[in-house]
């Protein structure tokens, strides 16, 4: 694998191979292409704007299609028209033409989309792309030309990928840290997340890090295994490592007025406890890693094994057993079919079916043409993230956002809402016609984007049709000594019980104790219900930043790498204002804070999953979405590109 940091050259430039194919091999590479990418990535190779020929632009309504929804005859085209410039290319030496100015940038880009208006899009989309290899999002300062004579330290806790990416911003901008993680590798969710099937489902050319693209992923949605690797590759490559203590499990951070400065204790394996003193925390604690368990009677008196996917029991052999599993959502789908295939019976109890996402390629390998493609055509790998960045992006928030006119009972919020459920309906009568008994169970009567969508390739239905799986929709009354009780009055005799019930994720930085200016206690201030400031500040707790803190998840648009990579650089834009002014300590204002709330909770409240009254675990115990952004990608962006010193209060 060839990982490329932001202190190399362009993963597109140096990373590439000449072109020393033939022209069938080319031909042949081009057979396996994603073809919307390819006509923009060869006008940025050549400079022809020309190629990008009007005909041959993809719809804007299809491009989450397969192949952008371009015809068979469009795709021939452009694979010829692709054929001649690489060839040409080759022939030539293989030098690229001089990157393209803005405008015709923004040509390309516009042709990419179908011919949306990008413009205010292209700042942010020149750091995404990272083409030339520029890492953009890199802090502009450094500590030794600021502050150099200034005491300085950061405890980041957490070394998963918030945590890489801030060791990095912090090494890049010269300011010393230590990370603390209580796991001992790096990787947080793709190092514990071990269940069967565990995979992203996000494409990987565009989760991963904008300053660390890989054009070579096996996988177009990668496996745990595959994703773990990467960031360890990352810690390496990025040498953070050197600062990681594992093995520390931090229980609490107190802030010490007198001289501005947090207490971070932290427990190790021996049972030691251990002090680390520093002017600012960054918490890096994921949302995703603290199993729920249901709210279900009886879990503990189960006299068979029982664990939670969270923590999967590699010891518990499932060969010829009767296994319960409680729970239908992302994790249950992907490994539930493992399970079957080697149990006696499976019983899938579901509370709520998901919405599924028709992904053909979910479990498919990146095919050699492609990977040859991405490896030897300047841009195209770049321009493919891109797409998966729009396609997947801002294009579909407005498919989720409420219309208050729109009347549907509850299974839709607008016409696009509508037809998107139309479109999905199809796909489950495809798949589920011939058992109407699963049909009926499996369509939601919720809209399409309250809970999370899950991706699928055909593998639910099959895995539901299996002769030893039974779908159960039917309420459970409890747990006992052999199985599941059901509210009905039947029993699920069960071996092995799985819980597929999701993470506290409304539970942020538990178990921590954090403690801050005057003494107050930032889960006491919370009760259950998470807030910050762009996810990353909050009022009364100086100098502690918080990533993939409350409100900087998704559930249709984005991946958090791309949120954690903003959120970062606010969070090194405001040391920064701490190593210029005489300041030791920042905290954002209250109003701030809260003005910026109601205008979340105002928004969450017009989107599918803040509307709908379905339960999933982007609302907490108050009822109120404590998970996520409900406004673009763009947004986020322009919000934390950089801190408003208006916002905060200083103190020395
Ligand atoms: C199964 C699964 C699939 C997912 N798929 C996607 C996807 O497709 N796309 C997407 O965008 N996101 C996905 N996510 C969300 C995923 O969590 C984020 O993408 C990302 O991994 C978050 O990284 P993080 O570093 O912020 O948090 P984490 O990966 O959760 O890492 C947090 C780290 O903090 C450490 N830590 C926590 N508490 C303490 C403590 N008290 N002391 C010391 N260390 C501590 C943990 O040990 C861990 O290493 C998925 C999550 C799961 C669980």
């Amino acid at each position: 694998m060839s990982l490329t940091a932001s202190s190399s050259p362009s993963p597109f430039v140096a990373g590439m191979e000449p072109i020393t194919a033939s022209d069938d091999e080319i031909r042949d590479a081009l057979q396996s292409a994603e073809i919307p990418p390819l006509l923009p990535a060869l006008a940025y190779l050549t400079g022809e704007m020309a190629l990008l020929r009007s005909h041959l632009r993809p719809d804007p309504m299809l491009l989450s299609m397969p192949q952008g929804g371009l015809t068979e005859d469009q795709q021939a085209e452009i694979r010829e028209l692709a054929l001649r410039t690489l060839t040409a290319y080759r022939d030539g030496g293989c030098r690229p033409a001089s990157p393209p100015d803005a405008d015709d940038l923004l040509r390309i880009l516009e042709f990419a989309v179908g011919g949306t208006e990008m413009s205010s899009y292209l700042p942010l989309l020149e750091e995404e792309l990272a083409y030339r290899g520029e890492d953009r999002r890199r802090p502009a300062w450094h500590k030794a030309e600021l502050a150099p004579d200034l005491p300085f330290q950061v405890v980041i806790i957490g070394a998963g990928m918030s945590g890489i990416l801030s060791a990095h911003r912090l090494d890049q901008a010269g300011v010393d840290y230590i990370v603390l993680d209580k796991n001992d590798d790096v990787g947080g969710t793709w190092h514990e997340s071990v269940y069967p099937g565990c995979r992203v489902d996000n494409p990987n050319h565009n989760y991963s890090f904008s300053f660390a693209q890989r054009h070579d992923w096996p996988f177009h949605y990668s496996t745990q295994d595959v994703l773990q690797e990467y960031f360890r590759e990352c810690a390496d490559a990025l040498d953070v490592r050197r600062k990681i203590r594992f093995g520390a499990s931090v229980r609490s951070a107190t802030w010490d007025e007198s001289d501005a400065m947090w207490s971070v204790v932290y427990a190790t394996s021996d049972g030691a406890e251990h002090t680390v003193r520093a002017n600012v925390v960054i918490s890096a604690v994921g949302q995703l890693n603290r199993p729920a368990w249901p709210d279900i009677d009886g879990v503990s008196g189960f006299a068979g094994d029982y664990f939670h996917s969270a923590a999967w029991r590699h010891d518990i052999d499932l060969t010829g057993k009767r296994v319960a599993v409680i729970g239908t959502g992302c994790s249950a789908l992907q490994f539930i079919p493992h399970v079957a295939e080697v149990a006696s019976s499976v019983v899938v109890l579901q509370r709520t079916p998901p919405w599924l996402a028709p992904t053909p390629d979910y479990h498919d390998a990146v095919s050699p043409g492609l990977t040859w493609l991405f490896g030897h055509v300047p841009t195209y790998s770049e321009l493919n993230r891109f797409l998966i960045f729009w396609r997947m992006g801002d294009a579909v928030l407005e498919g989720v956002r409420v219309d208050p006119e729109w009347k549907s009972g509850g299974s839709s919020v607008s016409a696009m809402s509508e037809l998107t459920r139309t479109m999905i309906v199809a796909y489950y009568e495809q798949q589920f016609g011939d058992r109407p008994d699963l049909l009926a169970q499996v369509v939601p009567d919720y809209p399409v984007g309250a809970k999370r969508i899950v991706r699928d390739n055909g593998i639910w239905a099959t895995t539901l049709k299996r002769d030893n799986v039974d779908l159960v929709s039917d309420p459970i009354a409890h747990v006992d000594a052999g199985g599941i009780a059901m509210a009905d009055g039947s029993h699920i005799d069960a071996d092995v019980i799985i819980y597929g019930t999701g993470y506290q994720a409304s539970n942020f930085l538990a178990p921590m104790q954090i403690t801050g200016r005057g003494g107050a206690d930032l889960h006491e201030r919370w009760d259950g219900d998470a807030r910050a400031y762009l996810g990353v500040t909050i009022p009364e707790f100086p100098n502690l930043f918080c990533l993939y803190g409350p409100n900087t998840n998704i559930v249709v648009n984005g991946s958090i790498i791309y949120f954690s990579e903003c959120g970062s650089r606010l969070v090194l834009g405001l040391i920064e204002l701490l190593m210029a002014g005489t300041h030791r300590a920042l905290e954002v204002k209250s109003s701030v804070h809260d003005e910026f709330n109601e205008l979340i909770d105002a928004e969450n409240r017009r989107m599918a999953w803040g509307w709908s009254t379905v339960n999933s675990w982007y609302k907490n115990s108050h009822g109120r979405v404590a998970q996520n952004w409900p406004f673009t990608l763009l947004d986020y962006w322009e919000r934390t590109r950089e801190p408003n010193p208006d916002d905060y209060v200083f103190s020395s």
